[in-house]
């Protein structure tokens, strides 16, 4: 019996997983993979062998610059294969901001042979404590000789022989994973949740609109989650803004980007935009006309990239530009759908998301955003879409759109 089990709970911290992928042999069991599980229901969207290709590449692309060497498609899940040395903390830390992963473990690979998981099992234990366990087999390739239960008890004895710790089938200090599938048996101990959602590029483009503020990073993230990829566009009013609120939004979108690896934003210059419509419209419908030309530009970037929708950070009823008169006028100058994933939230919820994130320590910085340029006291909160007609006729904004998307600047940003 090993002496150093003691009588308390197994550790669930992610540091008591972290695998030993350098040990070749010695008293733990090597842990030479990670098992990746996503929620079945978001197969049943159609396309299997489409989200578990976009998910494989995914997974590739965060981690395996960390050392992950390559990761396979099994039935119903996924097995990322470690090289020795590889970096686990940092390969956590990225799996974690996976859409699509609903959970995963470190784990050992090894053959479907009943001597060989027994062991295994032994020096995985060795150095965990717990005074209670149970083995959870799942059996994703029914020609093994035995059944579930079966390999269940047979192991779980093996363990109770070994260790001070009985077996807890409903509340168990720990469980001993065992996944029979393919050509492998995959053993783990803790899992750790991941992010949900779906891929990110499993649901096709849009164009998200991101000021600096606190609303639209958390509209990104919630559209990426549902497997979307952004096009990020900013319109800054420089020289009457300054560098510094731009870079808070490069900022963002380089913490966003760590959702889906690889993004573009295209920076706007609005300011000239912004004086035409100050020199001929009514104060109460400048945030609209400024709002209605946007979504002509970022649809133009949309229509560029393949892109079939709109997202902006609009909430009901926050500010007088957001009513629903008001989004019905804007919605009235695309012709993309502008999704608006915020518009239910409460500022509470929005705000948390945003701190859970991290975008909200960089949203409360100082910012000028080109739209609380030039606002009026009392804006429009019913705007009527024959006044913007009118306005917009004498605006002839059309010329000046063409010149302000050929000064247009483009960044690419990679993980
Ligand atoms: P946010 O916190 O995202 O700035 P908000 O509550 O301040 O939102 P508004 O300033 O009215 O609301 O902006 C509504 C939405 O319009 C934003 O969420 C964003 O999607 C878009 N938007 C506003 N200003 C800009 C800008 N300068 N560049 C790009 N998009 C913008
Ligand atoms: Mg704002």
């Amino acid at each position: 019996m090993d002496s150093t089990v003691q009588n308390s709970p197994a550790e669930t911290r992610l540091d008591a997983h972290s695998p030993d992928v350098t040990a070749e042999a010695g008293p733990r069991a090597a842990l030479n993979g990670v098992v990746i599980h996503y929620h079945e229901i978001a197969l049943k969207l159609g396309n299997r062998r489409f989200f578990e290709q976009q998910l494989r590449r995914n997974v590739l692309r965060a981690t395996s610059v960390l050392g992950v060497k390559d990761v396979l498609r099994l039935s119903g899940r996924m097995l990322g294969i470690l090289a020795p040395g590889a970096d686990w903390e940092k390969i956590a830390a990225a799996l974690r901001k996976i859409f699509g992963i609903a959970y995963f473990a470190p784990a050992v690979k090894l053959e479907q042979n009943m001597a060989e998981i027994k062991a295994t099992a032994v020096k995985l234990l060795t150095d965990k404590n717990f005074a209670s366990f149970k083995v959870d087999t799942r059996r994703g390739q029914k020609h093994f000789p035995m059944t579930s239960p079966q390999i269940n008890a047979e192991v779980g004895e093996h363990i109770r022989q070994r260790f001070p710790a009985r077996v807890d089938l409903s509340q168990p200090d720990l469980t001993l994973h065992l996944e029979i599938v393919d050509n492998y048996a995959l053993m783990y101990t803790g899992r750790i949740e991941g992010p949900g959602g779906l891929p990110v590029g499993t649901s096709e483009k849009a164009v998200c609109l991101i000021s600096g503020g606190i609303d639209s990073p958390v509209a990104a993230y919630k559209m990426m989650k549902r497997g979307v990829k952004l096009i990020f566009v900013h319109f800054h009013s420089a020289p009457f803004t300054s560098p510094a609120s731009q870079r808070n939004v490069e900022r963002l979108v380089e913490m966003l980007n760590t959702y889906q690896f690889r993004s573009k934003l295209y920076l706007v210059p609005f300011a000239e935009i912004q004086q035409h419509i100050v020199a001929h419209a009514a104060p109460s419908y400048r945030v609209l006309l400024y709002r209605r030309a946007m979504v002509r530009i970022a649809e133009m970037i949309a229509y560029k990239n393949r892109a079939h929708a709109l997202v902006t950070g609009e909430n009901v009823a926050q500010v007088a530009s957001q009513t629903l008169v008001n989004m019905k006028v804007i919605n009235q100058a695309a012709t993309l759908p502008i999704l608006r994933p915020l518009a239910g939230d409460d500022k509470q919820e929005i705000i948390a998301m945003a701190q859970r994130l991290g975008t909200f320590e960089i949203s409360i910085e100082p910012f000028e955003d080109c739209c609380s340029l030039f606002v009026p006291p009392h804006p429009e909160t019913r705007a009527k879409l024959p006044v913007i007609h009118e306005f917009e006729a004498k605006l002839d904004l059309q010329p000046l759109i063409e010149r302000t998307m050929a000064k247009t600047v483009q960044k690419e940003f990679k993980l």
